[in-house]
Parts: structure tokens; C-alpha cells; sequence
């Protein structure tokens, strides 16, 4: 449903750029506004880069790591970006910091959520950013917590795709054309200086997922033309009237 907002919970700073930075892009552009939460800034598990500079605090790593998640963010037209600094690796909400994400979410309304998969062997931080996100969603539904709000509808969720896909027990069953946006998703990604290793890794997920989105738009009876795509596994069933 198009409520005209959208959230994206995201475990580490970064991580919405990668995943997600064209669905961000593109709907801010058809004036859907994207909120981002980054739950922590992956400042000890995903600044391997920043922690090899000589005499690095935990401290600085967290400035430099939100620095470059608000370019990026401002590159894609982001509405609003919170950084709710739980801490990482591991990444974990007490019950009160949990609340904060219902607080947020029950505030934003959104029509849709992006967030990780499920599952993440290489990286538990990202599976239970995507378990908590159900369980706020959830909670926000409740009409017992905090009585007298507005809950929350039935927004779909949607997991956006993780790092080395095939070991993710991730299948997609959506792709979005980001092509009028790609531009915006390249310079969101050149904001991440300190993972640098990652650029072209996913300019070129993006034209794999373009050839994905080519392929189920028509196929040899003449698809779409798209360049570039994103794909987004989504977790509740769809409620129609034609097929
Ligand atoms: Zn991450």
C-alpha cells in the first residue's frame, strides 16, 4: 500500500547503500519519503579499512562511518536517516531500545519496509536486524502497547539482497528497474571510501538484476529494456482482485 512513506532498517551504516540505494532513490523521486535507520555504524565489524590508520578510536570510526552514510544519503535524496548507535558485532537491542524502533516505525507509517534476509551465516548482525524488524513491526501492530497511538497496517516487507547471494537461502521474487536512478545509486556508493573493494561488485549485481528484470518482463517475446535493477524478496502474501 502506498501510505506516501517507506523505512529502511538497516544493521550497519552502509548497508542500505549497496542493497537498496536505487528502490531509495527511485521513490523519493515518485515522492514516496524514505526514512533510513542504521542500527549501528559497523563500526568494529565493517571499517576494516579505517581501523588499519595508525592511533584509530572507536570513537572516530563512528564520525567517519556516519560522514559517509549521510553523503550517501543526501546523493539518494533520503527524507530522513536516524542512527539509533546499538553497537555492533554483535548487534543487539535491549528491550527499551527495541521500543525506540516501534517508537519510529509507528511514527514513520510506513507503506513498505527493506531490511536484510533472513539468513546470514557470514554475518549474524544482518539476520537479526531481520528478525528484530519483524518483531517492531509487530509490536507497532499491537493495539495493547502504548494505547492510544496509531498502530500500524500491514506493511510488506521486503528483504533486500545480501552479500554472496547464493549462500543466503535468498530468492528473489521482485525486481525494480533502478536504471532513471543508477546514476544516483553510483555516487552513493562512491561515498563508502572505505569499501572501496565493494564498487564495482555491485555495479555489476545491479546489471545482473537488470538482465533478471529484462528476462521476466517479457523475455523473447520482447521485454522491458532496464540496465540496472534490484531485487527484493518479499515476506507476506499479496491481497488482490485480479491476477
Ligand atoms: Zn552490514
Amino acid at each position: 500500500m502506498n501510505t506516501g512513506t517507506a523505512l529502511v532498517i538497516s544493521a550497519h551504516s552502509a548497508d542500505f547503500v549497496w542493497r537498496c540505494g536505487g528502490a531509495i532513490a527511485l521513490h523519493q523521486q515518485k515522492g514516496i519519503d524514505v526514512t533510513v535507520v542504521c542500527l549501528s555504524y559497523g563500526e568494529r565489524g565493517e571499517s576494516a579499512k579505517l581501523w588499519k590508520q595508525e592511533g584509530m578510536t572507536l570513537d572516530r570510526v563512528k564520525t567517519e562511518r556516519r560522514k559517509e552514510a549521510e553523503s550517501a544519503a543526501a546523493a539518494l535524496g533520503v527524507a530522513d536517516i536516524q542512527f539509533l548507535d546499538c553497537g555492533d558485532y554483535p548487534l543487539q537491542l535491549d528491550r527499551d531500545e527495541k521500543f525506540r524502533l516501534v517508537d519510529l516505525i509507528r511514527k514513520v507509517q510506513p507503506g513498505f519496509i527493506l531490511t536484510h534476509s533472513k539468513y546470514d551465516p557470514y554475518n549474524t548482525d544482518h539476520m537479526y536486524a531481520s528478525e528484530l524488524t519483524l518483531e517492531a513491526r509487530m509490536i507497532a501492530q499491537a493495539w495493547g502497547h502504548n494505547p492510544g497511538e496509531k498502530v500500524l497496517g500491514a506493511p510488506q516487507v521486503y528483504l533486500f539482497e545480501p552479500h554472496q547471494t547464493e549462500q543466503m537461502a535468498w530468492k528473489p521474487d521482485v525486481f525494480l528497474d533502478i536504471t532513471p536512478v543508477w546514476d544516483r545509486k553510483w555516487a552513493a556508493i562512491q561515498c563508502m571510501q572505505g569499501q572501496e573493494h565493494l564498487w564495482h561488485y555491485y555495479e555489476n549485481v545491479g546489471e545482473n538484476r537488470g538482465n533478471h528484470f529484462r528476462r521476466n518482463s517479457g523475455g523473447q517475446s520482447g521485454g522491458r529494456d532496464c540496465r540496472y535493477a534490484e531485487g527484493f524478496q518479499s515476506v507476506f502474501p499479496r491481497t488482490v482482485d485480479e491476477l
